[in-house]
């Protein structure tokens, strides 16, 4: 059950991501959510279209991981990883390690993508301090997100993660130019110019280029040109600069590839993974990384990597992040990706000569309607619901990434919604 008073005390006591507690905009209470439905505390059930942040891909209430998590639960929830090691951890890292680049065979487990992100950065520096130098600078690109935690947070983009508020204590790093030649279109060598200059200037201080390959998402869900990311690797390689990918949205098959680094047939030395590596169940990352960057890192002084979660290894979550990756290998997500992305492209394209409209973009199961101003927040998201859709747009972006096995006409229903709410000139700042 779900009252009145239960949503007064949510705005009174509890923040949301990204809220203020001075004057919230409304939440909607969830009860349940089953399939790509979720349903609200009023019985009406709204078609998913976000897959709860890149996470959902199997949709919600999935029988087998709800199934993989019992089973789990009467061994054992959860045991300390210190000295203690376990078979779902095991069983997953295999996986894991299978299904990444050869190359890539370490692994490092954590709560959450930011996480994962903060030992990418600590693995980098302390790779260097293996080899005798103090290395504190990383170089990224503008347009990028991390995470939100402080050196996650220090490279992303500087304005959508407000770094004026933190100065003085975020560590500067250096930011290229976001790239501007786009995924499927022609490319342009100037593009990589500013990175090019960067890398140059300042290798000698860089431990690693960390980015997000081909999809910059809450950053501003942008799809740039494989050759761009072809590029940073070949300066990392020229410069013996690591690389580092962030694929915690866009790992598993989001972008049409297993990986977003396979449209650009690259290898990172470092890679980042999250968000649906539970199929959207429980919270849990990993970080993987070459056996010449681990054992490099055994050379640092500390003899050891320093970074040990307490919830390391979660056996629970472990236990369903093997089983989701077990129903995607056996599963036909490439082909619930390629149709999906028709679907998007059949249907949101057209959008683009809308007067409301300034651009539209598909790629794998991710499409984007940038509208020219953007949307008033609590008004397009009540229209939404009424239209029995759950779209969570930011700033000039609405946008679709949908559970991969989510049927036609559920996917029309989403598309229909953003077209009619382009309609609708009360959705959009003027
Ligand atoms: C969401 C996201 C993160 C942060 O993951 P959390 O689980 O929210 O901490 C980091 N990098 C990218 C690319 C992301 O999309």
């Amino acid at each position: 059950m779900f009252t009145q008073d239960d949503l007064a005390f949510d705005r009174q006591h509890i923040w949301h991501p990204y809220t203020s507690l001075h004057d919230p905009l409304p939440c909607y209470p969830i009860v349940a959510a089953q399939g790509c439905e979720l349903q609200l505390a009023d019985g009406r059930h709204l078609v998913d279209g976000m897959s709860s942040w890149w996470a959902a891909i199997h949709g919600y209430n999935h029988p087998r991981l709800n199934q993989a998590m019992q089973q789990q639960m009467s061994q054992m929830s959860h045991v300390m990883f210190g000295g203690i090691t376990h078979p779902a951890a095991v069983a997953l890292c295999r996986q894991l390690v299978a299904m990444t680049p050869q190359t890539l065979e370490c692994v490092f487990l954590a709560d959450s993508g930011s996480i994962a992100v903060e030992v990418s950065m600590k693995m980098a520096m302390q790779y260097w301090l293996g080899r005798g130098e103090t290395r504190q600078q990383f170089l990224t690109l503008q347009r990028g997100y991390h995470g939100d935690t402080f050196a996650a947070m220090s490279v992303c983009d500087p304005q959508n993660s407000m770094h004026s508020l933190w100065r003085g204590f975020l560590p500067q790093h250096h930011f290229a130019d976001a790239p501007e030649c786009r995924f499927g279109e022609a490319w342009d060598e100037r593009d990589i110019n500013d990175f090019a200059r960067l890398i140059e200037q300042h290798h000698s201080q860089i431990a690693a280029v960390i980015l997000e390959p081909i999809v910059q998402g809450a950053g501003g869900m942008r799809f740039y040109h494989p050759r761009y990311l072809q590029q940073v690797r070949e300066y990392c390689d020229r410069y013996g600069v690591l690389l580092i990918a962030d694929e915690i949205a866009t790992g598993f098959g989001r972008s049409g590839k297993l990986f977003a680094c396979e449209h650009a047939d690259i290898v990172p030395d470092i890679l980042c993974l999250g968000k649906a590596l539970t199929g959207g169940t429980m919270t849990l990352s990993a970080t993987l990384t070459t056996r010449d960057v681990a054992e490099t890192i055994g050379r640092s002084a500390a003899g050891c990597f320093m970074h040990g979660p307490t919830f390391m290894g979660n056996p629970l979550a472990c236990a369903v992040a093997s089983e989701s990756l077990a129903l995607l290998q056996e599963g036909h997500w490439s082909s619930q990706v390629a149709r999906i992305e028709q679907q998007l492209r059949d249907e949101l394209l057209p959008l683009r000569d809308h007067p409301q409209v300034a651009d539209v973009r598909v790629l794998g199961a991710i499409g984007v309607v940038e509208s020219r101003t953007p949307v008033e927040m609590a008004a397009i998201q009540q229209y939404f619901v009424e239209q029995g859709v759950w779209i969570r747009p930011f700033g000039r972006l609405i946008y679709l990434m949908p559970p991969y096995v989510i049927a036609p006409a559920q996917l029309a229903q989403l598309t229909a919604a953003i077209g009619k709410a382009l309609d609708n000139p009360a959705l959009f700042r003027a």
